[in-house]
């Protein structure tokens, strides 16, 4: 019995989403679909215009997310299709100044010389009318990357909907497990799944879901007509990875918390945010609209110095960007630009055990104080 709202809980979700009704003799998720030209007379009559494998894939996220789901070859293919169907020139974009690099870049360098007016905005604001006056897109990231600031995502998208502009949401973060923008007032809900959505750290991928089921034509069109479409078996890769989203979340989060509350108040460790924690100045809004909170946290160590010593010392804290995977991993992100200090990581909890993970990186801090 599904629950009283409709739906399966997340466990379930992830589990079934996006497969088929049982076929004997069938596996339960159906393999990928290589096929470039398919025998004409059915839906699928090329791979650059449709395949099966997304297909099934886009129901399961869209389940999730609570929308229709387009699939795209990365987090960034999908900003970029989202950008190229909505904005035009003499149209003003909103972005978060804060948020991930890439989509800055992207907007600075590609989209602003097309004649495009940019706002960069902090995402804790301020979110005033003179901000989203006249824009045809906001464009938020909630919980940012790298610093997981939260902004209010349903003030907003109200804000921003009473200037007539479109709201979307990068929730690359926080994942739909985490957090249902088209809930909360979003139109659209923008992801790198090569984060915890896939979850494995051997796959890049993305998706943009909407309600508007017009504007999910339009970027499958989008799709078809600039050629960037995902390959068949990264599609399955994702789809393998999301059955264990839940379980991976829960211990990731769990793992966070133990970190968090063994690095608070560390001598070695200042600027500690995680937005699960109580003692975090975004908890509060966002116990308000995430639905749980996931591995991500940062902090700051003294120097560069501190962070080579931290890494050589521990023995299961990866250097690595991205994050979500498997693995503990930690990004000193001013090497990659960030307008961070240089000491900043973030620090992405694995599906390790706690005990040994807490007791790898105490051990690995320990160096660092003497
Ligand atoms: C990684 C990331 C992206 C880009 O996704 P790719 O899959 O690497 O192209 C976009 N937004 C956020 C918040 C990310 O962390």
């Amino acid at each position: 019995m599904k629950r009283a709202d409709g739906y399966w809980g997340d466990g379930t979700a992830c589990v079934h989403a996006g497969s088929a009704r049982p076929v004997a003799g069938q596996p339960f998720l159906a393999g990928p679909v290589f096929a470039a030209p398919y025998h004409l007379g059915a839906e699928d009559f090329y791979g650059r215009q449709g395949n099966p494998t997304w297909r099934a894939l886009e129901q399961a996220i869209g389940a999730l997310d609570r929308g229709h789901c387009t699939v795209f070859p990365s987090g960034m293919a999908a900003i970029g299709a989202l950008c190229r169907v909505l904005l035009g020139a003499g149209d003003v974009l909103v972005l978060p100044s804060d948020g991930y690099f890439l989509a800055r870049r992207f907007v600075r360098e590609q989209l602003a010389p097309l004649g495009l007016e940019v706002r960069e905005v902090p995402t804790t604001g301020p979110w005033t009318a003179e901000v989203v006056r006249g824009a045809r897109l906001v464009l938020l990231e909630t919980p940012s990357n790298p610093g997981l600031d939260v902004c209010d995502l349903p003030a907003v998208a109200e804000l921003a909907h009473a200037a007539g502009a479109l709201v979307a949401v990068d929730n690359t973060t926080a994942t739909p497990l985490g957090q249902r923008p088209l809930e909360l007032g979003a139109d659209i809900s923008v992801a790198s799944d090569t984060k915890a959505l896939a979850g494995h750290s051997d796959v890049v991928y993305g998706h943009v879901s909407t309600a508007d089921e017009d504007l999910a034509r339009r970027l499958r069109e989008e799709r078809t007509l600039s050629g960037a479409i995902p390959g068949p078996f990264e599609t399955w890769m994702v789809h393998r990875g999301l059955g264990t989203l839940d379980l991976r979340l829960a211990r990731q989060a769990e793992n966070a918390a133990a970190l968090v509350s063994a690095l608070r108040g560390h001598p070695a460790v200042t600027n500690l945010r995680w937005p699960g924690s109580p003692e975090d100045p975004a908890h509060e809004v966002a116990a308000r609209q995430m639905r749980r909170f996931g591995g991500v946290l940062s902090f700051e160590l003294p120097s560069v110095a501190a962070v080579e010593r931290f890494l050589a010392a521990s023995g299961l804290v990866l250097p690595a960007t991205s994050f979500g995977g498997l693995h503990s991993t930690l990004d000193r992100r001013a090497q990659f630009g960030d307008p961070v200090p240089e000491g900043l990581v973030r620090f992405s909890a694995g599906c390790e055990d706690s005990h040994d993970l807490v007791t790898d990186v105490l051990s690995a801090l320990a160096t660092l104080t003497g």
